[in-house]
């Protein structure tokens, strides 16, 4: 930190004050973890300064022979762990690896000569007739994902992302009695659809999804079936998705970020059968920026972490770290999006204690809490308040934190909860945003939460 405070001594303020937070709070955030020193340093170094546009043995730049050994690594990790016939590394992050995925089926799959001009020129090369060309052979492609409201991600072709532009999409969604993916409806939906590719996976859905069941239905319809694990590649690379619940085996396409549950850097890799590597390492520079070196060092020492027993063992409290939180939560009242949990996340509808996630998650963060607010299905505050609070426990249990620990924060986030109000706007109509909670609960809270 002195180096970096010798030139901007605010960044290294700012990295200091990340650390103290990060220590000092209860990070709770799904999606994020603790990546380890290992990790951390196979980033911050000279590979940072590398160009190294192509693929392993094949760049467009000279002296890669060291990125090669760290992607070749990397690759190798992936396909070890996680059973799969390809895996590319290169994706700058989650999206990315989408957008990887999206260009590799529908390259394999749609006959476009103006897809194949564009695969072999670069972009900024190809005539405005080219481009009319691609829109008109691409443009009717149809995507079936999971609705944003019952856990889908926004990648999974709605409209603030590419892929609500690139395809037509359809959504499914969960059964309104149960909260449970509703197969039958999945199935009906493909029959009528016919979408070129269906997308599972998700970012708030607590149960688990059955890839076989989704196999078939996208067999049946001739899609090419495409599973965004980024959530829960952790739980599949320690062995506790496994069989119908394991995406790799019975998907063509699998995506994931590297982060989340599986302790990595930031970052996204795609896994893939034969018939579609070529497709998928064109990603660079078809969708993707020149690859990131250090990041895929970082992915090759992560990939190598997961591989070893302890890692499995990691994964195993997740999940029993997630179901102590959610039988904390439901003893004392709380009322959960499908009653319960089955992975690493848990959804809260805090419309049960009459607030809306805005409220709750500004609450629980005054409380030393880290949260982020999420829609619930059929929810009746849209995608910006929300109802509900989406809580999951891959950091802490890095942490080291348990089961007892798990009943104890279940008890402080409903304390916290039961004692939120809502706030009023300044012309004293009830506000979706503002919330009132004493200074005492959250300072009693914030200091139980900073010394778990
Ligand atoms: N896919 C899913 C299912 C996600 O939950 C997320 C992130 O929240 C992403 C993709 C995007 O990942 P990134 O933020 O690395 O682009």
């Amino acid at each position: 930190l002195e180096v970096i405070r010798s030139v901007e001594p605010r960044v290294a303020d700012a990295i200091g004050q990340e650390l103290a937070d990060q220590r000092d709070s209860l990070k709770l955030i799904a999606s994020e973890n603790y990546a380890s020193p290992a990790v951390l340093l196979a980033m911050g170094n000279w590979f940072s300064d590398k160009y190294a546009e192509g693929t392993i043995g094949r760049r467009f730049y000279a002296g890669c022979r060291n990125v090669d050994t760290v992607e070749a690594l990397g690759a190798e990790h992936a396909r070890a762990l996680f059973g799969a016939s390809h895996a590319y590394l290169q994706p700058h992050s989650g999206i990315d690896a989408n957008l990887v995925a999206f260009w590799a089926v529908l390259s394999q799959r749609v006959e476009s000569p103006a897809l194949q001009r564009a695969q072999v020129r670069q972009v900024n090369d190809l005539s405005e007739q080219d481009w009319a060309a691609l829109r008109r052979e691409l443009g009717d492609q149809r995507m079936l994902g999971m609705s944003l409201d019952a856990g889908g991600h926004l990648t999974h072709g709605f409209r603030p992302n590419i892929s609500g532009k690139m395809f037509d999409q359809r959504s499914y969604g969960t059964d309104p009695a149960t909260g449970l993916l509703d197969y039958d409806a999945l199935r009906e939906t493909a029959r009528d659809f016919r979408p070129l590719i269906i997308v599972a996976g998700y970012s708030a859905y607590p149960r688990l999804v059955n890839f076989r069941i989704m196999r078939e239905i996208a067999d049946e319809v001739g899609a090419t079936l495409m599973v965004d694990m980024a959530h829960f590649a952790g739980l599949v690379a320690g062995k506790v998705l496994t069989g119908d619940f394991d995406p790799v085996p019975h998907a063509q396409i699998v995506t994931s970020t590297t982060h989340k549950s599986l302790r990595g850097p930031r970052g996204g890799l795609v896994l893939c059968d034969d018939e579609l590597a070529e497709h998928v390492d064109r990603g660079c520079p078809m969708v993707l920026g020149g690859p990131l070196p250090h990041v895929m060092a970082a992915k090759a020492v992560a990939l190598a972490e997961a591989r070893q027993d302890s890692f499995r063992d990691y994964a195993q409290r997740i999940t029993a770290n997630a179901s102590a939180l959610a039988e904390g939560l439901l003893k004392r009242g709380a009322r959960l999006v499908t009653g319960g949990t089955d992975n690493h996340l848990v959804l809260i509808d805090v419309s049960g204690y009459g607030l809306t996630g805005r409220h709750a998650e500004a609450a629980l963060l005054d409380s030393g809490i880290v949260t982020n607010r999420n829609s619930i299905p059929q929810d009746p505050n849209g995608a910006w308040y929300t109802s509900g609070i989406r809580i999951g426990t891959p950091a802490l249990t890095t942490r080291g934190l348990g089961t007892a620990e798990m009943d104890e924060i279940a008890g402080l986030i409903d304390t916290v909860l039961a004692k939120t109000e809502p706030g009023t706007t300044k012309d004293g109509k009830p506000s979706k945003a503002r919330h009132v909670l004493s200074d005492s609960v959250a300072d009693e809270v914030s200091r139980r939460a900073t010394d778990l």
